[in-house]
């Protein structure tokens, strides 16, 4: 396949609040090609949820398109929803609350092989086995329950219910952020080894730019249900381009103590918008330290620096030669 394997366009998802609808993604354009780890970020608020949500269908969007693999998976309905679900599997920040605690881990680890395949009990069982020696946990686990696990292996768990279909994308939400920084690196060193392995692309949603640095290929930044910059992991990390961007990078520790206290903090003023009343012009010109203007005014369309990169900014410079902008 030589397209992207999932291409989100105009996705627009609200929640009802009561008789309101309230906005949570306007407008969302993401690629991710097959076997590619893309990161979502952006402060809690930022609609990242959401869009995982409406891209999984668990929210049905009100209105954009959401292929996979060529399919488009708004509109389907009952079987072939299911079907083209079989594609794509979740793995969430809570195991406590994502894994039944009645089952044990073979029937957990072998639960979606009975709604998408003919596999017998003694079958699933032989694959769930499998798959909990892929994850590092052992044969004697699979009659366990969830309780008798520390947080880590429930992660690893819910790890191989996610794979246990060979997925063509796995969408990691907050996956790891509960964890402590131990687990969270042996967590994190597993699914990069596993997506290796298997070839399966990876969507990371998460708010904790560290564990960005350590999985992602490209990162796609997101405020106020908007995605403002996206480019390869690399890239945004040396040169960011969207004052947003730069104002979280700023804002995250780096390992090294020299680089530590010679870094420029940007700091953000007031807190994330009111997504019902959204600021006029740019989504982040009511926060940004370098707005003018016509940030106020009129709304900035995303510009591509590079032929990989693309920034919703006004002051951004594109590179001629690649405009118009992406769709
Ligand atoms: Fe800031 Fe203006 Fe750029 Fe928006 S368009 S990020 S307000 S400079």
């Amino acid at each position: 396949m030589s397209g992207p394997l999932l291409q989100v366009r105009d996705l627009h998802v609200s929640h009802r609040i009561g008789r309101r609808s309230l906005p949570a993604v306007r407008g969302m354009d993401l690629d991710v090609a097959p076997g590619e780890v893309v990161a979502l970020v952006g402060e809690s608020g930022s609609g990242k949820s959401s869009a995982v949500r409406g891209i999984t269908q668990l929210i049905r969007p009100e209105r954009g398109s959401v292929l996979l693999d060529g399919t488009d998976l708004v509109g389907l309905r009952g079987k072939a929803l299911r079907r083209a679900r079989r594609d794509i599997q979740m793995v969430f920040q809570d195991p406590y609350s994502s894994l039944d605690p009645s089952m044990s881990v073979a029937e957990l680890i072998g639960e979606p092989l009975i709604v998408h395949t003919a596999q017998g009990r003694a079958e699933r069982r032989r694959t769930a086995v499998e798959m909990l020696e892929m994850v590092g946990l052992r044969a004697e686990h699979a009659d366990r329950y969830p309780h008798e696990f520390s947080g880590g292996q429930r992660q690893r768990i819910a790890i191989a219910r996610a794979l246990v279909l060979r997925p063509k994308l796995v969408v990691a939400d907050e996956a790891v952020s509960a964890l402590d920084v131990s687990s969270q690196n042996q967590v994190l060193a597993l699914l990069q080894e596993l997506i290796a392995e298997l070839g399966v692309a990876c969507l990371f949603i998460t708010h904790d730019l560290a564990v960005v640095r350590q999985i992602a290929d490209r990162v796609a930044v997101m405020y106020l249900g908007t995605l403002v910059e996206q480019g390869p992991a690399d890239v945004l990390f040396d040169a960011p381009q969207h004052p947003y961007t730069r104002a979280l990078l700023s804002a995250a520790p780096v390992a090294d103590p020299v680089v530590q206290r010679s870094r420029q903090r940007v700091r953000l003023t007031g807190e994330l918008p009111d997504p019902m009343n959204p600021p006029t012009g740019c989504v982040f010109s009511s926060r940004c330290p370098d707005a003018i203007a016509r940030c106020h005014e009129e709304a900035p369309a995303d510009r591509r620096p590079r032929p990989d990169s693309s920034v919703a900014c006004h002051l951004v410079e594109a590179d001629p030669a690649l405009q118009p902008s992406l769709p």
